[in-house]
């Protein structure tokens, strides 16, 4: 294990140690790639060749699932967008918050609940967590809808830089913060001043499965694995 939020699993075989403990075989991913292949698999990007999910919320996760299948990667971090720096910066974004990863200015800590919170308290000096910005924005608080407005554009340029290196027919949003509907038609039109294509066909798409979706994927990866080991004999 590595990158794990759950720090006392890095650096342990967990997968084996499960394994072993439970004396069966088993699948295991982590939670942006299991929401990937459940909407991917029969969910809001069903059919789709390739699908991105991306998990906002405490973090930012991000999984792939190209043809049905979860993309690995030789060092099993395919979809990790959260700790690019956030793209297109503009001067005020500079040089960026101190992330844990060591870097700084990750589209992480921007992108997450308490990125969205540290960003409010920057420009407001006020102490608010993202469901009271979100509940004083519809209440017409200038401030919050400003804060609301910074945090959509940041979206944008993230998930156009995506856009730009995979293409992928269908992005989908999971996590808290994936529960702002205008999202979904305010980031699909900022992301075309910085997607490299005249007209961009990429949809951006709520999880049809909410919350249950990560799990969905867990059933859907051991099933797969199942499968695959049955008609390879
Ligand atoms: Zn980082």
């Amino acid at each position: 294990m590595k990158n794990s939020n759950a720090t006392w699993l890095n650096g342990k075989p967990f997968e084996c140690d499960l394994r072993a403990h439970l004396g069966r075989e088993l699948a295991i991913a982590n939670d942006a790639d299991c929401l990937a292949l459940s909407e991917a698999t029969d969910g809001a990007a069903a059919g789709a060749q390739s699908v991105f999910c991306v998990i906002i919320g405490t973090g930012v996760g991000g999984g792939l699932v190209i043809r049905g299948q979860p993309l690995c990667g030789p060092n099993a971090i395919a979809g990790e967008w959260g700790h690019n720096q956030l793209p297109w910066p503009e001067a005020s974004e500079l040089p960026g918050r101190d992330c844990y990863c060591g870097l700084n200015g990750c589209i992480e800590t921007w992108l997450s609940g308490p990125g969205m919170a540290a960003d409010h308290l920057a420009a407001t000096g006020e102490a608010v967590e993202p469901p009271a910005i979100v509940r004083a924005a519809a209440g017409g608080n200038a401030d919050a809808e400003a804060t609301l407005k910074r945090y959509e554009h940041r979206l944008a340029r993230g998930l156009a830089m995506v856009i730009n290196t995979i293409d992928p027919d269908v992005i989908v949003l999971g996590g808290g913060l994936s529960r702002l509907e205008h999202l979904y038609e305010t980031v699909p039109r900022i992301w075309q001043r910085y997607v490299f294509s005249d007209t961009v066909r990429t949809a951006l798409r709520a999880p049809v499965h909410g919350d249950s979706s990560g799990v969905r994927g867990a059933a859907w990866l051991g099933r797969n694995r199942r499968l695959v080991a049955a008609q390879s004999g």
